[in-house]
């Protein structure tokens, strides 16, 4: 007797979550998955091997409406957080360095803009971002200071109207191609956000190379040597460490959506490899340890995905709190990580090889797990939200 059945067509909606989204979520998430089926997913290892950004999809992307989708006004599409974060997951599930691309251009450098710039500077910048005609970038971590920036070394200092900018900064997303940086400084006042355009005098920046993760985005180093900007570069509304932090739990928002689609795109290609790889004359979807590692992988996936609509609908209640994301992020991330891993010993030796994507996933996610608070910064978060104790130093 044959004890073959058909699939079940989505292994990713084990639970049905796609029926407590609306409508427009899934349109969204349709048209974001149909875009980059036909403009990123036929390239995608390609670019990675190469290491390149493909840049001629910033203005597609802007078309597409998916930068600083969240906000609202100056050119925004002021969607529901969800639908953010189901976009971050279809970016995600071709490549974390696109998801990286477009949370750090709407996340970190035009809600930086929206929630603590001025008047001018969002009528300036804030348009462009969101068609794609500019990019942004968000710098906060430096060579020597990274999961602590309250002691970050750069430094702003007043000259009469003005401030003189002196530092580096570390690790910048989008850096070497960014038409404008926020850049986080100390100054007698605090910590202040400064708006420094590309090509303002002392300002430079140096590609990071040889990456082994997110090679299909730009990571860069700036350095700030008498930086010379008017006052009205700065951000008036951020007025200490407060902002950039709240500017970094929007980016881990997308990221605790986002991570579930490398981990889904990981969990699909090994189930397709499962169904026609022979060995012992049966598939090896038939033997009961591929079987453990796809069940455990789905209920992972899945209940990621549960806590990931929540934390949804919390946001757009305005009632998240920052160690609500910091379990998102701690829980999703690593899930993600775990399932591209698994996945890959499946694909056994073809598991290594660029055809198939768990493997450059896994190394993305690598990526994914450090930056935005480091798995261990946010275990801490939530420690300290549990006990009432900060154990950071
Ligand atoms: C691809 C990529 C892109 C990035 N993009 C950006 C960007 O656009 N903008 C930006 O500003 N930054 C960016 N970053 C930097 C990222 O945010 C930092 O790497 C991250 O904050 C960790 O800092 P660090 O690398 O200096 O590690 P460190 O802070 O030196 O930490 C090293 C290790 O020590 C652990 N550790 C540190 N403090 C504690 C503690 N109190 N208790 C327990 N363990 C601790 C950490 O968890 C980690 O395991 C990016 C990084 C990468 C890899």
């Amino acid at each position: 007797m044959s004890t073959a059945a058909a699939p079940m067509s989505d292994p990713f909606d084990l639970l049905d979550v796609d029926s407590l989204l609306s409508d427009e979520e899934r349109d969204i998430r349709r048209t974001v998955r149909d875009f980059l089926a036909e403009h990123a997913r036929p390239h995608i290892a390609d670019w990675f091997e190469r290491a390149v950004f493909p840049r001629e999809l910033v203005g597609e992307l802007g078309r597409l409406g998916v930068l600083g989708m969240h906000l609202s006004g100056y050119g925004c599409a002021g969607t529901s957080a969800v639908s953010y974060g189901l976009a971050c997951l279809e970016l995600e599930a071709v490549d974390s360095g696109l998801r990286s691309f477009v949370s750090v251009q709407g996340s970190l450098s035009m809600y930086s803009i929206r929630r603590y710039g001025s008047e001018e500077q969002k009528q300036q910048w804030l348009p462009k971002l969101a068609a794609g005609e500019a990019i942004g970038c968000f710098a906060l971590t430096e060579p020597d200071h990274g999961s602590d920036p309250a002691n970050m070394s750069t430094r702003a200092v007043r000259d009469g109207g003005d401030w003189i900018l002196n530092g580096a900064k570390m690790w910048i997303t989008n850096g070497g191609i960014a038409d404008v940086a926020t850049v986080w400084a100390s100054t007698e006042e605090g910590i202040r956000g400064f708006l420094v355009p590309r090509g303002t005098p002392g300002f430079t920046t140096h590609d990071i190379e040889r990456k082994l993760s997110m090679r299909a985005s730009v990571t860069s180093e700036l350095s700030f040597a008498d930086v010379r900007l008017p006052d009205s570069a700065r951000l008036p509304e951020a007025r200490s460490l407060g902002a950039p932090l709240g500017c970094l739990n929007e980016a881990r928002f997308g990221i605790l959506f986002g991570a579930l689609g490398a981990g889904r795109d990981s969990l699909q290609s090994a189930l397709a490899y499962a169904d026609s790889r022979v060995q012992f004359d049966r598939p090896i979807a038939g033997f009961q340890l591929t079987q453990g590692k796809f069940a455990g992988m789905a209920v992972s996936l899945n209940t990621g995905m549960l806590l990931a609509l929540h934390l949804g609908r919390l946001k757009e209640a305005g009632r998240i709190r920052p160690e609500q994301i910091s379990v998102g992020k701690l829980n999703n991330v690593r899930a993600a990580l775990d399932v591209a891993r698994e996945c890959r010993t499946i694909l056994g030796a073809n598991g290594v090889s660029l055809e198939y994507p768990p493997l450059r996933h896994a190394n993305n996610l690598e990526s994914v797990l450090t930056y935005e608070g480091t798995e261990e910064i946010h275990t801490l978060v939530v420690g300290q939200a549990l006990t009432g104790q900060s154990a950071f130093r």
